[in-house]
């Protein structure tokens, strides 16, 4: 006799716990199975995001650029702080207390929205019946009318340098060295390479990143991009393009890696590497064999514009489905599949995903580069306007960066914003609404903006797509 319920979610991630939160709120009965183990070995929800993603890597962040301001950003201030140390320990802790803060938060949210949290590896069987395998072994079934996949994913791991959790990393394990490696290499100048290894830049690692692509962050628009690699450099950042690691091993207490560039074989010594060349969906184990369910070439649960798999019942969403890996982007999906199985209408719109990069300065955007326009030969205009000549960003003295905005040439409707800056994380919120609302660029250009703020950047910006940006010739 297997335990059953209107929902079954497969995954507790950002995707997974946001779903049954929102299918319970909808009055649907819910179960959420997770597998995920803290250091302590006991289950932990949150998934990647919480435990092991976003927001220890945040926290590390900031504290990291606390401690490099202390050091390098008092002084044009009239501050001086003599001898600043840090307590990497102490820094770390305060990083698993916030995890935990976080974690201990979904276990509270599930209490009070009547979720019921399962612990286990869970494995969808032939009708929407799944099979959870608890720590111990022992297994139990669950039925579902709806099963909902969010099996989120895991970081590739490349086959001539696995990791082994001390010297070869992968996210998990930068997040938790005991002390500041003196040389830290990087393989993937990536979104996690950028962060992770900015951190330990900051707290005084000579950091070293290895990428295989010739373009800095092709995804990102060109200008946007550039102006980034070039404060990374500034800081000290080592970044090799067209660098492609072909192995690493363990010799002596530290890690020797080769790699091939454009004057051929290479190679380098650093006391820790962390590997970040991308993740992959965590479907292994995850279908039995039966289920109607289909995977694509990437591993990746194959559905529909909605999130349903084409079986009856059966919807994926997050990191284990087609699109970004984004925490936001599976939360979405996550409301938008909860929404449609109590029967109402449910969509995510991928066209106006932002996407941050949480560096020295943020990176962040939504919609279209410069690029995908001309290529799509869709005629636009764009408008730029540098964090120089905003009053607030200097005040602050963090001043690097711009603004790019481009619009449809002949509607003005807005297609992509494109930022480097201090912030920027945030002020991307208002381009995304924009967006959604098929705004133009003259709309942000008559919205009034408060001064002073960083986001009279993007004010100008909108004012600049049409040569008429008040603090800066056009
Ligand atoms: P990524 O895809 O962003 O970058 C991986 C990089 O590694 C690529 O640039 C690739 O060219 C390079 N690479 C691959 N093989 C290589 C080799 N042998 N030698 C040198 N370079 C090589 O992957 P990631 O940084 O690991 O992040 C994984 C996923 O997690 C991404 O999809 C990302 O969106 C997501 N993520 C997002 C955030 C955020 O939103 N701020 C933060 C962390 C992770």
């Amino acid at each position: 006799m297997s335990d059953h319920y209107d929902v079954v979610v497969i995954g507790a991630g950002p995707a997974g716990y946001v779903a049954a939160i929102r299918a319970a709120q909808l009055g649907l009965k819910t179960a959420c199975v997770d597998s995920f183990v803290d250091k302590d070995g006991k289950p932990a929800l949150g998934g990647t995001c919480l435990n092991v993603g976003c927001i220890p890597s945040k926290t590390l962040l900031d504290s990291s650029k606390q401690y490099h301001t202390l050091l390098h950003g008092l002084k044009v201030h009239g501050i001086s702080a003599d001898n600043p140390s840090i307590d990497v320990g102490a820094m770390v802790g305060r990083k698993d207390k916030i995890v935990k803060q976080f974690t201990g938060g979904i276990a509270q949210l599930f209490k009070a929205n009547k979720v019921t949290p399962i612990a286990g590896f869970g494995q969808l069987q032939a009708e929407r019946k799944v099979l959870v395998t608890a720590q111990d072994g022992s297994t139990s079934e669950l039925t579902g009318t709806n099963v909902i996949l969010a099996a989120g994913s895991v970081p590739i791991e490349l086959k001539s340098m696995p990791f082994d959790g001390d010297y070869i990393v992968d996210n998990a394990g930068a997040l938790d060295f005991t002390q500041v490696p003196k040389r830290l290499g990087v393989i993937g100048a990536g979104v996690i390479g950028l962060e992770l290894g900015s951190v330990w830049k900051r707290l005084g690692a000579e950091v070293t990143v290895l990428e295989a692509m010739d373009d800095f962050l092709a995804a990102a628009d060109a200008d946007i991009s550039k102006l980034a690699q070039r404060e990374f450099k500034k800081q000290g950042l080592d970044i090799k393009l067209g660098a492609k690691v072909t192995r690493a091993q363990v010799k002596k207490k530290a890690v020797e890696i080769t790699y091939d560039d454009a004057k051929g074989e290479q190679s380098l010594t650093v006391d820790k590497l962390l590997v970040a060349v991308g993740r992959r969906a965590a479907t292994d184990g995850l279908l039995a064999e039966g289920t109607g369910v289909k995977l694509d070439e990437r591993g990746r649960v194959e559905v529909d514009e909605h999130c349903w798999t084409g079986v009856d019942g059966v919807w994926a969403v997050g990191d284990c489905v087609r699109g970004p890996m984004l925490a936001h982007k599976g939360s979405e999906e996550g409301i938008a599949v909860a929404e449609q199985i109590a029967g109402l209408p449910g969509h995510v719109n991928l066209d106006t995903m932002p996407w941050v990069i949480y560096t020295e300065p943020e990176l962040a955007w939504v919609g279209k580069t410069e690029k995908e326009l001309k290529d799509a030969g869709i005629p636009y205009r764009a408008g730029n306007f540098p964090f120089a000549a905003i009053g607030r960003a200097v005040a602050m003295n963090e001043s690097a960066g711009q603004v790019k905005m481009l619009a449809h040439a002949e509607t003005d409707r807005i297609l992509g914003v494109h930022m480097v800056g201090p912030n920027v994380s945030e002020l991307i919120a208002e381009c995304v609404v924009a967006m959604e609302f098929k705004g133009s660029s003259e709309d942000l250009a008559r919205i009034v903006h408060a001064h002073p703020t960083l986001s009279e950047a993007v004010h100008e910006a909108a004012l600049s797509v049409d040569k008429r940006a008040i603090h800066k010739g056009n």
